[in-house]
Order: structure tokens, then sequence, then C-alpha cells
């Protein structure tokens, strides 16, 4: 069966026979990515996980690496599910026919952290731009007092000017800088992603 196809399947079997070798082939940068993303997104002790798996030359057991961190089993368990939810690792579950216990083999799919970043960035790409739309296709009114929301022409006037919180007079809102920020930060997350993208492709 192909590892590349399938990430996890139950069988019974010998457990100490059937480890699958890991193929782990990433660059540095791809290394340090995968290790600052981790860290930022999931936290300390996923780290912690994530690199006794690349480190590891096969498939490696939840309480292998308990044993390896001295951390407990069901912070272990909740760390490589974290990263499974993360699509960075994947497990296959086998029956042990000794004990009849499911043992799980994990593996680190360290190559799919580039992917998981052009989705992060695509993701933050689409939200500037679907809050530049809102902007652009909005007119905006306020009662000037900062504690006191923002409204759209279409509640405004439902409510006749007046501000639903202090009923203050609601006047036009000018949205024209918000706009230009948005825009340069449209323009320099283009240039990040971009660049990210030339440097995956010059690997490769
Ligand atoms: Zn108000």
């Amino acid at each position: 069966m192909s590892r590349e196809t399938v990430d996890n399947f139950d069988e019974d079997a010998d457990v100490n026979s059937v480890k699958v070798a890991s193929n782990i082939n990433i660059s540095e940068r791809q290394r340090q990515t995968l290790i600052e993303v981790v860290d930022d997104i999931a936290g300390e002790e996923v780290r912690k996980v994530t690199l006794v798996l690349l480190n590891a030359d096969q498939e490696t057991t939840d309480e292998e690496i308990s044993e390896k961190l001295d951390m407990r089993l069901n912070q272990v368990r909740k760390s490589l599910y974290k990263l499974y939810d993360l699509q960075l690792a994947t497990f296959r579950r086998i029956r042990d026919k000794s004990t009849g216990w499911f043992v799980y083999f994990w593996t680190l799919h360290p190559e799919r952290i580039d992917m998981f970043v052009d989705r992060k960035q695509q993701e933050v790409m689409e939200k500037l731009l679907e809050r530049l739309a809102y902007e652009e296709g909005n007119m905006f009114f306020t009662c000037n007092n900062p504690e006191c929301p923002r409204v759209t022409f279409q509640e405004a006037m439902d409510n006749n000017f007046e501000c639903e919180h202090c009923e203050g007079r609601l006047e036009s809102f000018d949205n024209e800088q918000l706009k230009q920020v948005l825009t340069e930060k449209i323009t320099e997350m283009k240039e990040i992603r971009d660049k990210t993208r030339k440097i995956m492709k010059g690997e490769t």
C-alpha cells in the first residue's frame, strides 16, 4: 500500500516488525519554517514533539515520544493530534497481535510546510481583499464617540441618523485613510507571497 495516498489504515501485525522508514528530505529553510510555524501556532510542547519526529528515521509511537521527552502520554497525544489537524503529521494504526491494543505509528510530513504557509498567506490575502471591498462598497457614518461603533449608510438611515448607543447625531465617516492602509497591506502581502513562492520554486 502506498504511503503517499494512504494516511492511516488498520492491520493486525507484530508491532515490532512493521515500522516504515521516514523519508524526511527538506531544505534547511523548510526545517526552520516548520519549527517556527509550529511554535507560533501550536506552542512549545508541540514543537518538542515535532523535533522528535523530525529527527526520527522511522515511524514513531506516542509512547516512544513520551519516553524520549519525559512528557505525559496524554500531552504527547494532544500534540500529535494538533499536528494531524494542521496536516503536518499522519498516523498508521496497527493492532498489536499479542496484546490486542492499537498502536499508533506517527510520521511527520515537513515538506507540507510550504503548502501550509502558502494557504495561510492566501487566507490573509483574501481577508484583506474582502475588507477593502467592504470599505469601498459602503458609505459609513459615525457619532464621533470613540466608544460607539461605526455604521453603514443603511443602518444610519434605519435609525434616522441617530446613534443607537449614545443617541448622538450620525455624520459621514471618511474611510479614505483606512482604504489606503488596506491597499498598502495588500501590496505588502503580495510581495511576501511572490518572494516566498520564488524561494520555494528555487529549491525544487
Ligand atoms: Zn454614539
